[in-house]
């Protein structure tokens, strides 16, 4: 038994999983494990609730999946799947200030999260929430080896194939991780650069928000805010009885604000939010998050994955290879695909 453990209950994660299932030849039995160290699942993807009316979400994170004509072709077979699962819709609101062309874009009723859930699901993966990687130690002796991993709360367990999928900052944080890497790989994982915002979300426990013609907006005209959703229309969500809506920072304002709490700074957001729409009304719950590692800004010279270690096999991956959208994270996933099928093919001891 081939035993994976793949670190991030992310996108990249889900992908990575289903790749795995797909390409695995049928012989060999392999057991998915899958590290995440939230509650839930989805990542950068995720979606949050309101913990007193779980029935109002909103999308803290990624807002819609565009699909770029590059990909149109290479990544079809997603988008189909996702198309044919009932997974994504196309988006059919107005986004106020959107510079591209709106049939691209894609959103999930129940939120982005859908695909993440889609992907793993199809994997029968074990999926062990509340579980944090902090390092990985080589144990081997002359017929076998194998990665230990070792969560923060003390749990270790062997597998053959470790894929860490989380930003690289992340990834290097990792105790063991480095030490695997020459000198070159730890300054190529260095350069790669994200953007950092604070995200804020409002939550209403009836549907207060529908007299808006947008559904989403760029804010043109500010310092602080550079996006709002309102979250409910946006996702498509018919004759909903709550309603939610999703502010972002601009990257400078979150730049100058990092080190700071993030519900002082997300009070900032919302007196700024009033500004921008005088008369909204009061929440019943309001969500702060820091993305410390939001979006892609600069990725790695090595594009998709990089092999860290071939046997066992020790594989990093994830957006910070590639750019921060579906389409990159798929193009990750399938670069991992090959080392994987490399490597069962090769004998896993
Ligand atoms: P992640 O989603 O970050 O997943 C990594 C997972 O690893 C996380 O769940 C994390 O909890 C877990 N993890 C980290 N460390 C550990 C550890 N030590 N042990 C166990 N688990 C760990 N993309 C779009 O396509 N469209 C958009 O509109 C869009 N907008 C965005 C807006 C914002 C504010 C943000 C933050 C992102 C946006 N993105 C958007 C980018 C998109 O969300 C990411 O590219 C994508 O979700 C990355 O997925 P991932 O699986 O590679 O990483």
């Amino acid at each position: 038994m081939v035993r994976i453990l793949i670190v991030g209950g992310g996108v990249t994660g889900a992908l990575c999983a289903h790749m795995i299932r797909r390409h695995l030849p049928t012989k060999v039995q392999c057991q998915i494990v899958v590290w995440e160290k939230s509650r839930g699942i989805g990542g950068r993807m995720s979606l949050s609730k309101a913990p007193e009316f779980k029935e109002c979400s909103a999308e803290l994170g990624a807002q819609y999946i565009t699909r770029h004509s590059k990909y149109l072709e290479s990544h079809k077979e997603f988008y189909k799947d996702l198309l044919d699962s009932n997974v994504i819709h196309s988006f059919k609101g107005e986004i106020d200030g959107f510079r591209g062309d709106n049939d691209t874009n894609f959103v999930c009723t129940n939120g982005l999260s859908s695909i993440v859930k889609h992907f793993f699901g199809k994997s029968f993966v074990e999926m062990c929430p509340n579980q944090r990687l902090e390092s990985l130690r080589l144990v081997s002796d002359d017929s076998w080896s194998v990665w230990e991993a070792s969560t923060t709360a003390g749990h270790h367990d062997h597998f053959d194939a470790v894929i860490l999928t989380m930003p690289i900052p992340q990834i290097l944080s990792i105790e063991g991780v480095k030490d695997k890497l020459d000198v070159d790989n730890v300054k190529d994982l260095e350069s790669a650069q994200y953007s950092s915002r604070f995200a804020v979300g409002l939550f209403y426990n009836k549907a207060v928000l529908s007299e808006y013609s947008w559904a989403a907006r760029y804010v043109g005209d500010s310092d602080i805010i550079r996006y709002i959703a309102m979250d409910h229309e946006k996702r498509g969500i018919p004759k909903s009885k709550t309603s939610s809506v999703v502010v972002h920072t601009s990257v400078p304002f979150a730049k100058s604000h990092l080190e700071e709490d993030a519900a002082a700074v997300g009070s900032k957001v919302v007196d700024e939010l009033k500004r921008i729409i005088p008369g909204l009304p009061e929440p019943d719950y309001v969500k702060f998050h820091k993305w410390r590692y939001s979006q892609v800004t600069q990725s790695t010279a090595t594009y998709g994955s990089l092999v860290c270690h071939s046997k066992p096999l020790l594989i990093v991956a994830g957006d910070g290879f590639t750019h921060s959208n579906f389409d990159g994270c798929v193009e990750s996933a399938l670069s991992i695909e090959q080392h994987i099928t490399e490597f069962v093919k090769c004998g896993v001891n």
